[in-house]
């Protein structure tokens, strides 16, 4: 397998090189490609995402994305589209011993990847208005929606739910509720709901085990996995991976968090769990699980960065998960 390895910008860089100390450690036959994209390449080489690193990922099996600072548009967003990866799986999961809002959330959300508000169509129409283009095709929802429940079925998960805003935005999200609505028909095993967007967050704070597989669009996807992050423990433990007919990129939900770039205390779980996805799509599946269930451990007896209220550092935490792996 041919990984291409781009770390990219802030903690991008720590988190990475503590996902790597795990990979590295179980041995297994992938060809890694350090590659540079984000602001840092931007200043080095004019383009935040240079042909080479552009070209070295078409030609990998898939691609592990720290994360990119203020040329995020430019570089993931970019790449998700070059290399059409439709869907974006963000799973929200709550992990023993993490403080939040609800214990047993359990939640996947399969977002729509390469249309929507995204697609980047803005224009300046005439001083002082500014015009965003929103795409939506009975294609790429299809597409998505068969998608999602595929998921369900595979991962024996019993419910999708649509969040769309079709009583207000008609025709696009009019168009992917009813696709949306037309493949659940083919899926008589899995239930089957939809909701508008506002009330969704709603439910989803309120009651989170409403909820198992969300199905929505590209805008809708990336503002509730954020929200879904939140309910489990924040940004620090949420994975994501970006699937396509022939690439896949896999990336952590958050960004450089220039906030603490620099210092050593990124927890690195996010990009752990993001390692283990890409594990799972290579069908190493045992060993995505006995890092996942390592990492368990380790935040289980509070061996934690101080985003989870623990005192290690980046490296630190990672080397316990190791140490837990050593002992399975
Ligand atoms: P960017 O512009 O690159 O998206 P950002 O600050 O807008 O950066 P995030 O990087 O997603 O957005 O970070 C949002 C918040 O979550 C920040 O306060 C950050 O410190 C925190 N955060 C994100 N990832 C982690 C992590 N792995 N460990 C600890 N805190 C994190």
């Amino acid at each position: 397998m041919r990984v291409t390895v781009i770390p990219g910008d802030g903690i991008g860089k720590e988190v990475m090189e503590a996902a790597m100390l795990i990979l590295r450690n179980l041995d297994l036959p992938f060809e890694y490609t350090w590659m540079e994209a984000g602001d840092e390449a931007l200043k080095k080489y004019g383009k935040a995402l240079p042909e080479e690193t552009l070209n070295e990922c078409l030609k990998s099996d898939a691609v592990l994305f720290g994360a990119a600072g203020e040329t995020a548009a430019d570089v993931i967003v970019r790449l998700r589209f070059e290399l059409e990866t439709f869907a974006n799986i963000r799973p929200a999961k709550s992990f023993k011993g993490v403080k939040c809002l609800y214990d047993n959330v359990d939640i996947v959300i399969v977002r729509e990847n390469t249309e929507c508000l995204y697609k980047g169509l803005e224009f300046e129409v005439a001083d002082g208005i500014a015009q965003g283009i929103r795409v939506i095709t009975e294609k790429g929802s299809e597409r998505i929606a068969k998608f999602a429940f595929e998921l369900a079925r595979r991962e024996g998960r019993k419910k999708v739910t649509a969040l769309h805003k079709a009583n207000v935005m008609k025709k696009t999200c009019g168009l992917f509720r009813n696709v949306c609505r037309r493949v659940a028909e083919r899926y008589p095993d899995i239930e089957f709901n939809d909701y508008y967007i506002d009330a969704a967050c709603m439910y989803l704070v309120m009651n989170p085990l409403k909820f198992d597989v969300i199905l929505t669009t590209n805008m809708f996807g990336d503002i509730v996995s954020d929200l879904a992050a939140g309910l489990v423990g924040g940004l620090g433990l949420a994975p994501s991976a970006n699937i396509g007919e022939k690439h896949a990129i896999f990336e952590p939900v958050h960004g450089s968090a220039p906030d603490i770039a620099g210092k050593g205390i990124a927890n690195p779980s996010a990009m752990i769990l993001t390692a283990c996805m890409m594990l799972k799509h290579f069908g190493y599946v045992e060993e995505a699980k006995r890092v996942e269930k390592a990492l368990e451990s380790v935040i289980a007896e509070n061996k934690t960065t101080p985003d989870l209220g623990g005192n290690l550092k980046t490296m630190e935490m990672a080397e316990e998960v190791i140490k837990k792996l050593e002992q399975t």
